[in-house]
């Protein structure tokens, strides 16, 4: 049980990044990645509030609406300004591009942003890998730097690789990205806090010095990260047929999160709802934001014992084939 290294295990962050990047990614073989293993997503977030707070005192993160609650707080504390900016539209319970690029262009030039790299939380609503096109291109006019918060990936479609596009677009577009991952959920390692913050730079001299402040960063927060969930995933990712099986079954559950999708939509459909419930099929991930208001949601809870937050975001996660019906009933009863 000794200690790891300030910057965790060479070999996690090794297979992290590459997860993120592309497994052949010119800028990793190049040496333009500085990776830190941290405290799972909110660790690599707070850490990168931190560092930004440090050498860019000035510069203000740009927030979408709604975003997770937690983004706040962490860039709060880690005395960043933050702003919202539109993103979700109640109206079409979809994407607000236009507000969002609206936005992103009235916004200061060189503010940071925090993109949710796929499966937005709480949302469900992603941008197209069109529109990612457009906003890549909006915020290298305005020298805005991306942070991709992908606390999700493989949850959106199942795919990996697919769910990191909008990460490959800002990269082909020649960004300097910032990224945050987490383990928690495509692992299911929640409890080992594990999750990986990289930064693009202009060089591998650059990449030392980056490494060498964010660490001095986590060195005052925690010194160094835990090591256990590193070695699982380490394990996971390095052995080419534990690899595939792990694809296999991010694979099963975001399958079986669609499928409960579908599930749900047509059972509130049976139950003769006559509202349109189309956003739960196109949403995507493990929430979906239902559009129902707070005081539905009391009487979810009150007369149906059904629990979620008062912004109407369900965990689709939390559905199966025993409670299915059940829940399109009680939706439906308060919806009508
Ligand atoms: N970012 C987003 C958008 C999330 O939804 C979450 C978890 O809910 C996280 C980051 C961080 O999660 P964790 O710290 O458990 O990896």
């Amino acid at each position: 049980m000794e200690y790891s290294p300030m910057a965790g295990s060479a070999d996690f962050n090794s297979h992290a990044i590459k997860l993120a990047y592309g497994e052949d990614s010119p800028l990793i073989k190049d040496g333009h990645v500085a990776a830190v293993q941290t405290l799972s997503g909110t660790g690599a977030c707070r850490l990168f509030g931190d560092f930004i707070h440090q050498y860019y005192p000035d510069s203000g993160m740009l927030l979408p609406t709604p975003t997770w609650s937690n983004h706040l707080g962490i860039f709060k504390d880690a005395n960043v300004k933050t702003t919202n900016i539109r993103y979700y539209d109640p109206k079409t319970k979809g994407l607000d591009f236009k507000g969002f690029v609206e936005d992103l262009k009235a916004a200061p030039k060189k503010s940071f942003v925090l993109f949710h790299a796929c499966a937005h939380n709480p949302t469900g609503v992603d941008p197209t890998p069109e529109q990612w096109k457009e906003i890549s291109a909006v915020v290298k006019e305005k020298q805005q730097y991306p942070l991709f918060d992908m606390a999700y990936q493989g949850f959106a479609s199942g795919d990996t690789e697919r769910d990191a596009a909008s990460i490959r677009i800002f990269l082909e577009d020649g960004h300097q990205v910032a990224v945050s991952q987490s383990f928690a959920k495509n692992m299911g390692l929640y409890g080992q806090r594990i999750g990986c913050l990289s930064v693009v730079t202009e060089n591998p001299q650059e990449t030392t010095a980056v490494r060498g402040q964010i660490q001095l960063v986590a060195r005052k927060q925690y010194s160094n990260p835990p090591i256990h969930g590193a070695l699982l995933v380490t394990r996971v990712l390095s052995s080419p047929d534990l690899k595939q099986l792990w694809y296999k079954e991010v694979q099963g559950m975001a399958d079986r999160i669609i499928s409960m999708r579908h599930s749900l939509r047509s059972n509130l459909e049976a139950a003769g709802s006559k509202l349109p419930w189309n956003h739960i099929t196109d949403q995507i991930g493990m929430f979906c934001f239902t559009g129902i208001t707070p005081e539905q949601v009391d009487r979810l809870t009150h007369e149906h014992h059904i629990y979620l937050t008062r912004n109407g975001r369900i965990s689709i996660a939390g559905i199966n084939t025993g409670n299915v019906e059940r829940l399109a009933h009680a939706l439906h009863e308060v919806t009508k």
